[in-house]
């Protein structure tokens, strides 16, 4: 089914290799620093998102033939991105956008710079996409899209030219009714405007291109906050049957980026307390408390987490057991894994980052009857205000904030509502749960066109 793109600018090859660059820093990368506490697993993020789809399918029945269509994306585009750096020399990164399944709607899915970015990594991140907008049941499929870059040690400049280039060179697979970046691990509103500009200069002003732009170029009032906020929605929705009241609850938070503080300063205006806080320089501690707001200030100036006042710098490894009620993991795949899973001391983990939780680790935190609220609907709020971002430029319409965090709230408490009534009916956990109705609906659409019969 896979659709060849006989286009040369836009170099597809179905199975791309890492480009020398990548090889070169991804040897002493994730995969090689295999589970060790407060480290990323040794599973990829393709086994996986393909453990917990086969799960589903083997409980829905699903036949085989069926399966390969999901197992597979629909189409690959690889690109190769040369850029001279303040260095003085050029290096060489690849560009990749995956688009898994497009039943439902034009492809949706952020795009991620980081050194570690690799093929297998964006498909498992794809095919997250198009279980995730099936269970928010907003009308897109799933993609997803990477550079392999050192984000966080380049010049804006030089963020600039990488992703002018990325959007040149993937231009011919997007567009505002087939598929839809957004921002995702290192990269943010400014990074969408130079896709939108880029894009604009072969297409003609475009907003609806991508979402997640800046206020003053149609981007929607709330989706920089949206991801968070979605998280904090569906602890809502899950805090009373786990008899937790936000006003009292303890929350820590791995990853203290977009994702992260949102979550933890909205969750701090329903009365909670931050007792525990990480980024990639390490994580901090307080049992009085830590102060969302001050912190992104802190981080917002330059400051260094590790150095933030009135918090005590703890082991990277030591995160995951800082007593808490509500864990958030918010940076990287595979951060909660066999080597760490049975330290973690929270009673319900809220899954803010896509695949932070390998299968293994589920199985131990299910034994040990920690609450799990899956990526695959936890941090839907993000693609949810992207649907209305999108909906919004088509338009060339504004809503307000308010408006739109209404609007979310009804969505992510229909898709909680609707997974854990699923769940209880088929005494199943809601990871499985929220896969049976993201794969049910995609499969019926899927046939509803005749894609597959
Ligand atoms: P971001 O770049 O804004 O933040 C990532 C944070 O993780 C940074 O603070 C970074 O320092 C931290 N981090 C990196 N490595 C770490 C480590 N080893 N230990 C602790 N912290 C580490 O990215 P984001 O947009 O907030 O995305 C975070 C996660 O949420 C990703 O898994 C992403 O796929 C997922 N997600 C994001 C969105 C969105 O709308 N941005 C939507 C859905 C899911």
């Amino acid at each position: 089914m896979a659709e060849t793109t006989t286009d040369e600018t836009v170099g597809e090859r179905e199975h791309p290799d890492k480009s020398p660059e990548a090889t070169e820093q991804g040897e002493d990368g994730v995969k090689a620093s295999t589970g060790k506490p407060g480290q990323r697993a040794e599973v990829s993020n393709l086994d996986i998102v393909r453990h917990y789809f086969d799960k589903a399918a083997e409980h829905l029945g699903l036949p085989d033939d069926l399966r390969v269509v999901f197992w597979t994306p629909y189409r690959e585009v690889t690109v190769q991105i040369p850029v001279k750096l303040s260095d003085g020399k050029t290096h060489v990164y690849s560009g990749y956008r995956i688009q898994h399944n497009g039943a439902r709607g034009p492809y949706k899915g952020g795009i991620r710079f980081h050194p570690e970015v690799d093929v297998d990594e964006v498909r498992a991140l794809a095919s997250l996409m198009t279980w995730k907008t099936a269970v928010a049941n907003v009308p897109f499929g799933g993609a997803k899209g990477g550079v392999n870059c050192p984000a966080a040690d380049l010049e804006q400049s030089e963020l600039q030219k990488i992703a002018r280039s990325f959007m040149n060179k993937i231009e011919k697979v997007l567009g505002p009714t087939r598929d839809i970046p957004a921002p995702d691990v290192n990269t943010n509103a400014q990074v969408m405007a130079w896709f939108m500009d880029e894009y604009g200069k072969l297409h003609g002003h475009t907003p609806a291109i991508c979402t997640g732009k800046p206020i003053a170029l149609e981007g929607s009032y709330g989706r920089e906050a949206a991801t968070g906020r979605g998280c904090v929605y569906m602890f809502r929705e899950a805090a009373p049957q786990l008899g937790l009241s936000p006003a009292d609850t303890t929350f820590a938070v791995q990853g203290f980026g977009n994702v992260g503080s949102w979550a933890a300063k909205i969750m701090q205006q329903l009365g909670s307390k931050m007792v525990a806080a990480s980024d990639a320089n390490g994580p901090i501690r307080s049992d009085a408390g830590i102060d969302a707001n001050a912190l992104a200030g802190h981080i917002a100036d330059g400051g260094l987490i590790t150095e933030f006042e009135g918090a005590d710098s703890i082991d990277p490894d030591d995160l995951v057991a800082v007593p808490c009620d509500v864990f958030i993991p918010a940076a990287l795949g595979g951060m909660i894994h066999e080597g760490n899973a049975d330290r973690m001391e929270c009673k319900v983990i809220v899954e803010g980052a896509n695949s932070p939780t390998t299968p293994a680790a589920d199985e131990i935190l299910r034994d040990k009857d920690v609450y799990i609220i899956p990526d695959v609907m936890a941090n839907a709020g993000g693609v949810v205000v992207s649907y209305f971002e999108w909906v919004q430029n088509l338009q060339h319409f504004r809503w307000d904030e308010r408006e739109v965090n209404d609007k979310l709230g009804t969505i992510m408490r229909r898709a909680y509502r609707e997974v854990s009534s699923r769940a209880k009916e088929e005494k199943i956990d809601l990871r499985e749960g929220a896969y049976l109705v993201g794969i049910e609906r995609v499969v019926e659409a899927a046939r509803t066109r005749g894609y597959i019969t």
